[in-house]
């Protein structure tokens, strides 16, 4: 994909082809001691005592993409540093749909924000329903193809570890559907959830594939929701392109900070035992969760978060909320009308969800 990003320059949107974005105070590189050219104060405020705040942030942090890049194992030019991953759907939905025409299909039930974007943005959303079937959740990948060649759409999103589905996809599946999409649609894999999945391997099928688009996040696994740093990683066209689109100093400098202290060597390893832990957990709670009364079914899960089907579901919802326990009620979503969404906890967290549904079982 290097340098061959086709997919990539076939579908940019035709209206922005000579696009530049904004030229911000940090785009071309000048040398000085005395910077007065972005209207900055001269004083620092009595809020920033390092006095780091002052100017405006690096729009791509060197060290922070050159981290990011490690931690994933591309190249840092394949590679751009978000506010979350929700700003990379947003992004994606900008650079390659043309507002009021372009569709991305997508196979609910699945994280909202791809809707969202493509809502506000004016794109039809081609929903291709993902099957419940006896050994879990399966998108139809096939489908999706089919549809996204039928609709014309250039964006497919797949989910991978599936949000609430907890599905797994193999990266051969994957593979297969980006050739079939090459030169038609980019395929989008949100992995979110990546690190708590069997084989965090995802990155691999990019190399061969330059519509492959990757979606990671520091809020998940490296518990770093708050400060807001994702990942798009992808040909290093399509980097170039996405850049020219995004907000001119997108991430805050504290978060920045944050993000780099999360990813030296002695955090990442805290990281690696966290997730080793709710794994752990989610394989314990699965198993409880299962075979206690009112659970009609939980679903296998490659995230940090079980998808459970209740007798009355109203009835657990309001049991772990009476416990002080707030989970996610998942009524409202097509097909999922009877399901809770229960993110995995710390041991004592999760032994409160069990102990909190076993008087659910009493009540009945
Ligand atoms: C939580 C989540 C995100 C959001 O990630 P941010 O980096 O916090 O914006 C993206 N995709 C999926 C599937 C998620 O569940």
């Amino acid at each position: 994909m290097n340098g061959l990003a086709s997919t990539a320059l076939a579908l940019w949107r035709e209206d922005l082809r000579d696009f530049g974005g904004y030229r911000s105070a940090r785009s071309d590189a000048l040398c000085g001691e005395v910077w007065l050219n972005a209207n900055e104060s001269p004083t620092a405020s009595a809020a920033d005592a390092g006095g780091v705040l002052r100017r405006y942030p690096d729009p791509q942090p060197h060290p922070l993409r050159d981290a990011l890049a490690g931690l994933y194992g591309v190249a840092a030019s394949q590679l751009l540093a978000t506010r979350g991953s929700d700003e990379g759907i947003d992004l994606l939905l900008r650079a390659f749909c043309a507002p009021g025409q372009g569709a991305i299909v997508i196979a609910p039930p699945v994280f909202g924000m791809y809707a969202v974007c493509a809502k506000l943005h004016g794109a039809r959303v081609v929903e291709i329903p993902a099957c419940d079937t006896a050994v879990g959740w399966h998108s139809d990948l096939d489908a999706m193809a089919e549809a996204a060649l039928r609709e014309r759409a250039t964006l497919v999103f797949v989910c991978n570890p599936g949000n609430p589905t907890g599905e797994a996809i193999a990266n051969g599946e994957i593979e297969h559907l980006a050739q079939r999409l090459r030169g038609k649609s980019l395929v989008v894999v949100d992995a979110a959830y990546g690190e708590f999945a069997g084989a965090d391997d995802g990155i691999r099928p990019l190399a061969e594939n330059d519509n492959l688009v990757v979606l990671r996040t520091l809020s998940k696994a490296h518990a770093l929701a708050g400060a807001r740093i994702g990942s798009v990683i992808a040909a290093a066209q399509l980097i170039d392109m996405l850049k020219r689109c995004q907000a001119p100093y997108p991430l805050a400098q504290p978060a920045v900070q944050a993000a780099l202290a999360a990813l030296a060597p002695e955090a990442l390893a805290r990281t690696r035992d966290a997730v080793g832990q709710v794994r752990r957990e989610r394989e314990r709670l699965h198993a409880l969760l299962a075979d206690a009364p009112g659970v009609r079914r939980v679903y296998p899960s490659q995230g940090n978060f079980l998808l459970a089907r209740f007798a009355d579901a109203q009835a657990a919802f309001d049991v772990l909320l009476g416990a002080g326990v707030v989970v996610r009620d998942m009524r409202a979503t097509p097909g999922l009308d009877d399901a809770l969404r229960i993110s995995i906890g710390t041991p004592a967290q999760n032994d409160r969800v069990l102990a909190a549904l076993a008087c659910l079982a009493e009540a009945a």
